[in-house]
């Protein structure tokens, strides 16, 4: 089945012209000195309308679906994940926002002037988000907000902190995931939330961005910040995590493709024995084999993002994608960095950033055994 529309490859070409000319001579400069994306290219795919893609025109988006935005987020990895990230910190907030909330905070998103940080993991909450002890107390017409949150990228630079917090009590251990309330708390840019104590970490890649482990003392917010039903908080972050995982395999995608490139630039022009190194057959068929480890991930991931679209329920299948694609994407930049030999590690190449980015999708919105976990719950049942 052919996904790709005339409206589709426009979209495609668009943004990977986009891609090329915009951001990987960016990605080439500011990644190996650890520098931030840069506020005008954030502006230029505003214009492009990426903040907005999944939001409904009626609140000033493009209201394109999850295939779109596969689309873009694919591109938009392959010269940097950064970039391809930073786009879902626009499109949309997680859970049920009432029609006043979407009217004040969509347009704003969709022109990238609104943008997000999302606040779930803590230091003893990782993949076991349930458990989460950041806590929520009502006062008045506020809520005061203690406890420490960790991973938290963009911390800075967003507009705002989407929060997940205990509001109540874990009715019993078995369901502990009832009683924890979404929060949107609003800040300056460049700063953090007063009551908000923090220091970047020191991380080993997705550079562009910093991400943060945050002290919450005393943070008030009022009333309002309070978005969905207050207790049920959690389901807003598992229906906000399939979306998240089909975002994370076309990132995975984007990466292995650009390895894969690159691979194949080198090849044809690296001599070695008197020849290019794309003539000895283990050269060639490592690239074939990458080049169809991408088309598999890329198809799975087509497929759950118009499963998505239909509105059928698919968080197996977003699992599905999300483990494959980013395991595939470990090991696509891997073989592309040996292609490279010596100059593949070091910073001159960019497959070194791939290598670095890919494996982080192993690892963020939901690790590959979490990934697992899921899946085989659906086909086994759950043992917990
Ligand atoms: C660079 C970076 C950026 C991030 N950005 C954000 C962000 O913006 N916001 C945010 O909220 N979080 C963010 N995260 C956090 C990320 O989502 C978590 O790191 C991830 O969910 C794993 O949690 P953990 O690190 O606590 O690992 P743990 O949960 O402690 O896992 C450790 C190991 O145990 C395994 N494991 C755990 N439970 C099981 C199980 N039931 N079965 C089998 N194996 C299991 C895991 O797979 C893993 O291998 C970021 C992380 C990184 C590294």
């Amino acid at each position: 089945m052919s996904y790709m529309t005339e409206e589709r490859k426009l979209i495609q070409q668009t943004a990977r012209e986009f891609a090329m000319k915009e951001v990987l001579p960016l990605a080439n400069r500011l990644d190996p000195e650890q520098g931030d994306i840069p506020m005008e290219l954030r502006e230029k795919m505003a214009r492009m309308g990426y903040f907005g893609i999944l939001i409904p025109q009626e609140y000033g988006g493009l209201g394109l679906g999850a295939f779109e935005y596969v689309l873009v987020t694919e591109e938009l990895a392959r010269a940097w994940m950064s970039v391809a990230s930073i786009i879902a910190r626009g499109n949309g907030i997680w859970g049920d926002l009432s029609e006043e909330q979407k009217r004040k905070y969509y347009p704003p998103m969709a022109r990238g002037e609104l943008l997000g940080a999302f606040s779930l993991s803590e230091p003893e909450a990782g993949s076991d988000l349930a458990s989460i002890s950041c806590r929520a107390v009502r006062d008045g017409d506020e809520w005061v907000i203690n406890g420490s949150k960790t991973w938290v990228t963009f911390a800075d630079g967003a507009d705002f902190i989407q929060l997940f917090a205990r509001t109540q009590p874990a009715p019993d251990e078995r369901r502990r995931y009832l009683g924890i309330s979404q929060f949107l708390i609003f800040k300056p840019r460049g700063s953090l939330p007063p009551g908000v104590k923090g220091s970047p970490i020191r991380k080993i890649g997705y550079f562009g961005w910093k991400t943060w482990e945050l002290h919450f003392e005393n943070c008030r917010v009022p009333a309002s910040a309070l978005v969905g039903e207050e207790g049920r908080g959690f389901y807003a972050m598992m229906s906000g995590l399939e979306l998240a995982r089909v975002h994370t395999a076309a990132r995975a995608i984007g990466l292995a493709r650009g390895a894969l490139e690159d691979a194949i630039e080198y090849a044809k022009q690296r001599v070695q024995f008197k020849r290019p190194i794309a003539e000895f057959q283990w050269i060639r068929f490592k690239l074939a084999e990458m080049a169809t480890e991408i088309e598999a991930a890329r198809q799975l991931t087509y497929f759950v993002a118009n499963e998505m679209d239909s509105k059928r329920r698919c968080d197996k299948e977003a699992s599905m994608a999300k483990w494959f694609a980013s395991e595939m994407a470990e090991r696509v930049t891997s073989a592309a960095l040996q292609i490279h030999g010596g100059y593949g590690y070091t910073k001159e190449f960019a497959v070194e950033r791939y290598w670095r980015d890919a494996r982080l999708t192993r690892i963020f919105e939901g690790t590959s055994e979490i990934q697992l976990r899921i899946i085989s719950n659906r086909l086994l049942g759950s043992i917990e």
